[in-house]
């Protein structure tokens, strides 16, 4: 029970607007001792995401979970408006009860508050009386059994015959969270739902009437239901009780842990590289072989050849670059760009005019330099650098194609599902294969970082790498297991391994389906902070297939996809259709749009942009959009047309400095009120160091910041993100990024702003734990990580997460970051 004293009752108090009111309320608490006044600024944040009119003239701010630690002492202030304040359209509060609970302290006076609800008289009286006490009398009194106030009926006679018991298992009983959480199900159905609590019986499709029960937490309820999908009504609801009610991380299921399988069998041992257990027949991998002839006779005709073999070769790798980075996100397309860059290496280009200048066929020449220097680089000592080789030999490989006389042994495609074993496979090896014939992937080269490994995880494709030649001596077809977890090949295995085999694949399954079947669960810590879970996209399908993966919205939309592969810029309106389907598919969850992000890196033709000599330091992102308001205007005009379609908000890419902000501000004002527009947040990315050092400053005049991790990483450690060698090395979980991200972060959180992440690091499960320990409130991520992030959130305690992010960043190396 939590005590109203005098101190935290205003009257007679006056306010412009909501938001005011809100501050006024929240001063109170601040004031008396209950709440830290960061708690304020959530009370304000979460206005943007939920609605705390309750009805009847009273409004109930409250912070968010995440922010709970703000608060000393549950305690509740009680602010009277006399005159009203306009709360949302239509909605006008009289009485402000401002909420600070750590837990369910505050159970019983909700219930009494709803009882006042109900009556509009007391309510009237309230908001003009000149005494205290009246409030505190109201509020706190122990108030009978439910037939003097719930005015709901409570004898026997109203229960139905169709029910179930079930306790409470949330962290603070049936509260508004919950309890809304309990009426969404409920309104599911056609059939009465009711719900008893000792003596008081509540409507189950009523939040007042539900928050009228008092039930706190561990309470026993009774949820009735009376009508044509009765049972199914007290199926839902009774699991969804069970649990939390969105309330409390569900306690995963035992299959929630990954299987470990022991077997008789021999093994051929490698390193573990993509989870999971496959049992199929036995392929190995071919490639073509490639005939050139050794000489030629005409070195001019050789050398044209080679060049258009080069430029066809990079025209394919664009294309490659662009479809695997619409099927599988920009990360994995990376290696595309590097190998373009390959082909453009002047050492490679000269050895092998050389060679076709002593006589030699272009196609000759070409392997023969190629071959050269990957057998350099695989003799480095740095195992990263080492495997960059391969990618050597793949890009070698596709200009060869090009160059050659005949193709003998094309490979025949597969049409079976198979465990594929190869010496190792490239980039565009990957790229050729249908992944819903390949179960489970073996190489006998390779490390945990090579690109084999990379792109079985993302298709979540059981993988060994670096079994060793024994691999590639296997009989073709023949049956085998591969164990993703443990590295282990058994060529032979028996039937009792099979039997085992298959059921840790089931425990998989399961597994996968548990996280899928929860994909609509919030990420709630099992000491009670959510997570936001939202996703990336980059085209106008796939906000629906966000929200169908369990998407709470959209963090980062990149609106590139509208500008490129085009003649002429999109139009203000082809934008807003564009936008406005997004915020249709969306139904009411929020999307942010990142204005143009786009540089001298891409080819625009229509922008004629010069070419730069450094364009990932050029003019890109918002100093393209300032320099250009024949782009910038018409999409800050579509986006705000939209905004009114749905719930928008602005982000603007590569802010370096305040004056940037400040201006892309300014435009995008003008063009507000241009429009008569209403005002949308504007918040900006944070992927340039300055921008870190300069958060406070920032924090003024942005509403929240994006943490870009991957520009971030390539400017904070200065590591070209697609560069052949040095990308994987640019880890964004080194300390020094996340060190950045600390100071984003309490710079922020100081200045009563969000942070969020949409950077590659966040749908990275270990990057997304220690986010969420550095207090990153919402993660944006690809839709294929969000079950599995989501999921493994709800397994963490906030309090873990905090205490491994403080000792990543104590460490001195990515490595040892992982290692943790
Ligand atoms: C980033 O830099 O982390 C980011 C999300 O933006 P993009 O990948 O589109 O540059
Ligand atoms: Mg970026």
């Amino acid at each position: 029970m939590i005590h109203l004293t005098q101190g935290n009752i205003r009257l007679n108090a006056q306010a412009r607007d909501k938001t005011e009111a809100i501050r006024i309320a929240g001063s109170l608490l601040v004031d008396s001792g209950n709440m830290q006044p960061g708690y304020v600024d959530s009370m304000l944040l979460r206005e943007k995401v939920a609605n705390t009119y309750l009805g009847n003239g009273i409004a109930i701010p409250h912070g968010l979970p995440k922010d709970r630690e703000l608060i000393i002492q549950t305690g509740i202030s009680v602010t009277q408006f006399p005159d009203g304040v306009q709360w949302n359209q239509g909605e006008t509060v009289y009485l402000v009860v401002a909420i600070a609970a750590r837990s369910d302290e505050h159970i019983e006076l909700l219930a009494n508050l709803t009882d006042v609800l109900d009556d509009p008289e007391t309510v009237q009286r309230l908001a003009r009386t000149s005494e205290p006490a009246d409030i505190i009398e109201r509020l706190t009194q122990p108030r009978d059994g439910g037939s003097v106030n719930t005015g709901a009926p409570a004898d026997a006679a109203d229960d139905f015959a169709k029910w179930v018991d079930v306790s409470l298992t949330g962290p603070a009983g049936l509260h508004a969270r919950p309890a809304t959480a309990f009426v969404d199900i409920a309104k599911r159905f056609q059939s009465e739902v009711r719900v008893r609590h000792i003596s008081k019986v509540a409507n189950g499709k009523s939040l007042v009437s539900l928050l009228k029960l008092g039930a706190d937490k561990q309470a026993s309820i009774r949820i009735m239901a009376r009508g044509v999908d009765e049972d199914a009504a007290l199926e839902a609801l009774a699991a969804a009780v069970r649990h939390g009610l969105e309330d409390e991380a569900e306690a995963p299921p035992a299959g929630f842990a990954a299987p470990t399988l022991t077997l008789q069998a021999r093994a051929i041992a490698g390193i573990a590289a993509s989870p999971g257990v496959a049992i199929g027949p036995l392929r190995h991998f071919r490639r073509e072989r490639i005939v050139v002839a050794v000489t030629a006779n005409d070195a001019a005709h050789e050398q044209t050849r080679l060049q258009q073999a080069i430029a066809t070769a990079k025209l394919q790798l664009r294309e490659l670059h662009d479809e695997v980075k619409a099927r599988s996100g920009g990360a994995r397309a990376a290696i595309f760009r590097a190998h373009e860059e390959f082909l453009d290496d002047p050492d490679l280009v000269d050895a092998t005019q050389r060679l076709i200048g002593a006589g030699h066929s272009a196609g000759w020449a070409w392997r023969q330099s190629v071959d050269e220097r990957a057998l350099e680089v695989a003799s480095l000592d740095d195992a990263l650098l080492k495997e960059r080789a391969v990618d050597l030999q793949d890009v070698g490989r596709r200009v060869l194609r090009l160059l050659a006389d005949t193709l003998e042994e094309e490979p025949a495609s597969i049409a079976v599902p198979v465990i594929l074993v190869a010496e190792d496979l490239s980039p565009s090896d990957t790229a050729r294969l249908d992944p819903t014939m390949i179960l489970g992937i073996c190489t006998a080269g390779g490390g945990p970082t090579s690109h084999t490994a990379i792109i079985a995880r993302s298709l979540d494709i059981p993988a060994i790498v670096g079994a060793g030649p024994a691999v590639l001596h296997q009989a073709e077809d023949s049956l085998c297991i591969l164990d993703g977890d443990t590295g282990n090949l058994y060529p032979e295995p028996g039937d009792g391994d099979l039997a085992l085999a298959r059921q840790a694949q089931h425990e998989w399954q399961a597994l996968r389906e548990a996280e899928r079947l929860a994909c609509y669960q919030p990420a709630i810590t099992t000491d009670g902070y959510r997570i936001e879970v939202v996703a990336n996209i980059g085209g106008a399908a796939e906000a629906e297939q966000a929200v169908a993966a369990g998407a709470e919205g959209i963090g980062l939309l990149r609106s590139e996809f509208l500008f490129l592969q085009r003649a002429e810029p999109p139009s203000e309106d082809e934008q807003f259709i564009a936008y406005s389907a997004m915020t249709r598919a969306l139904n009411g969850l929020p999307l942010i749009i990142r204005t143009l992000d786009i540089g001298g890196d891409k080819e625009v033709p229509y922008l004629s942009l010069p070419a730069e000599e450094n364009p990932f330091l050029g003019v890109r992102g918002i100093r393209l959009c300032l320099a250009r308001s024949d782009l910038f205007r018409p999409q800050l005009r579509a986006i705000y047309r939209a905004a009114a379609t749905g719930p928008v908000k602005i982000m603007f890419p590569m802010i370096a400095t305040v004056e940037e902000l400040r201006a892309a501000r300014t435009i995008a004002e003008e063009v507000r009120v241009e429009l008569g527009a209403a005002v949308v947040d504007i918040g900006i990315m944070i992927e340039v160091p300055s921008a870190v050092l300069m958060a406070p400053e920032l924090a003024v005049h942005a509403d929240f910041f994006s943490v870009g991790t991957n520009d971030l990483t390539q400017y904070v450690l200065a590591m070209d993100r697609g560069h052949p060698s040095l990308a994987r090395q640019a880890d964004a979980l080194h300390p020094a990024v996340l060190r950045m991200i600390d100071m984003t972060v309490k710079a922020a959180t100081a200045a009563g702003r969000w942070v969020g992440v949409c950077g590659g690091m966040a749908g990275d499960p270990k990057g997304a734990m220690i986010l969420a320990g550095l207090g990153v409130a919402e993660l944006s991520m690809s839709i294929p990580s969000i079950a599995a992030i989501k999921s493994r959130l709800r397994a963490q305690s906030l309090a873990d997460m905090q205490a491994l992010a403080k000792r990543a960043l104590a460490c001195q190396s990515a490595a040892e970051v992982r290692a943790l």
